[in-house]
């Protein structure tokens, strides 16, 4: 029978791209999800425990009914305007969230844990591209949630002999290509998908917070990568566990760097619709630039994103917002 993954999270979106390229590489994903942001049609690629993440008896009966080699630990609030104005939510979900799940991994003897981090654990960075050691200093709570999770999974690493990879994402992104799953925020605060649904009149605007940086045409800059590089990570990131590989945190970034203005030209571009725009005052704590150097994933994991220059990206989300794309 074939190896399980339990994935908190999974009937999420990055979660569930990631149980499609498991399944499709010889994994069963067990999702672990307790359906507070994520979608039971998401599962398809194996079974739906619905359980929360702070249920760690919920979490060890799934650990000992399935006995999966190694966990992805996806589940976690994730929007950062609301961690400021909520932060109890946000520590009790992604910080007690991640030690529950931790201690039942303990409890059940399952010491391989790949673990969802973010670019938001560097706040505002010194030096571009950002390295792996740049300084972690984030400027929200969602990111010190992340942050602890991180340093939490050092620590148990150290002292009970837990395994991990901690993958810290740029901007997540795109569909699945093959048009079974796409990305259902609610609400969506995310670029790609809120120029979509102005682009389709689902929404009389798109606010763009700035355009007044100190970049080229004056909007912010970031690395986008494909949701299913992402997920190809992740299936990296297990058999690199699987075989004995050393801990790590990683970047999973492009290296390249792409304005709000050169999205909304590709969706433009590859819609052929408007989208209307509204430019607004800067947001508190928006970095003008950022990008990763990607170099360590590509070492260590042997992952390189495929799928993540613009035009490919929109292509492959646009259907999810009744969009044709353009040939
Ligand atoms: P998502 O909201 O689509 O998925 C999260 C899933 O976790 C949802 O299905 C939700 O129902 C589930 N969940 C939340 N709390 C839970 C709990 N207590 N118990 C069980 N399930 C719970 O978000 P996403 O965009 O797929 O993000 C997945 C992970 O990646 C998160 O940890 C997020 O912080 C991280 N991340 C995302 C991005 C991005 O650009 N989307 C960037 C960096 C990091």
């Amino acid at each position: 029978s074939r190896t399980r993954i339990l994935v908190t999270g999974g009937a999420g979106y990055i979660g569930s791209h990631t149980c499609k390229a498991l399944a499709q590489n010889g994994f069963e994903p067990v999702a672990y999800d307790n359906l507070v942001a994520g979608h039971r049609d998401a599962v398809r690629w194996g079974p739906l425990v619905i359980g929360d993440v702070l249920d760690r008896q919920a979490l060890v009966e799934t650990m000992r009914r399935y006995d999966p080699a190694a966990v992805i630990h996806f589940a976690a609030h994730a929007y950062v305007g609301e961690s400021v104005i909520e932060p109890a939510k946000y520590y009790r979900n992604n910080v007690h969230g991640t030690q529950t799940l931790l201690d039942a991994c303990r409890g059940a003897g399952l010491l391989n844990v790949i673990f969802s981090s973010s670019c938001a654990t560097y706040g505002v960075p010194e030096a571009l591209p950002i390295r792996e050691d740049s300084p972690q200093d984030p400027i929200n709570p969602y990111g010190r949630s992340k942050l602890i999770g991180e340093q939490m999974l050092a620590d148990y690493a150290t002292a009970y002999g837990m395994r991990y990879v901690a993958l810290r994402y740029f901007n997540a992104c795109g569909a699945d290509p093959g048009g079974e799953i796409g990305e259902r925020h609610d609400p969506e605060t995310h670029l790609i998908p809120r120029a979509l649904m102005a682009a389709a009149g689902k929404l009389p605007h798109l606010s763009v917070f700035g355009d007044d940086y100190p970049t080229p045409d004056g909007t912010c800059i970031r690395d986008y990568i494909h949701v299913s590089d992402l997920a190809r990570a992740h299936l990296a990131a297990v058999l690199h566990l699987l075989k004995g590989g050393e801990n790590l945190a990683a970047n999973l970034g492009t290296g390249r760097g792409i304005s709000i203005k050169e999205i909304l030209t590709a969706v433009e571009q590859v819609t052929g619709r408007r989208v209307p725009v509204r430019f607004e005052q800067r947001r508190a704590g928006d970095p003008p630039i950022l990008f990763a150097n990607p170099a360590l994933a590509r070492e260590r994991l042997g992952f390189w994103p495929e799928l993540s220059d613009v035009d490919t990206i929109v292509r492959s989300a646009a259907p999810f917002f009744e969009l044709e794309a353009r040939p």
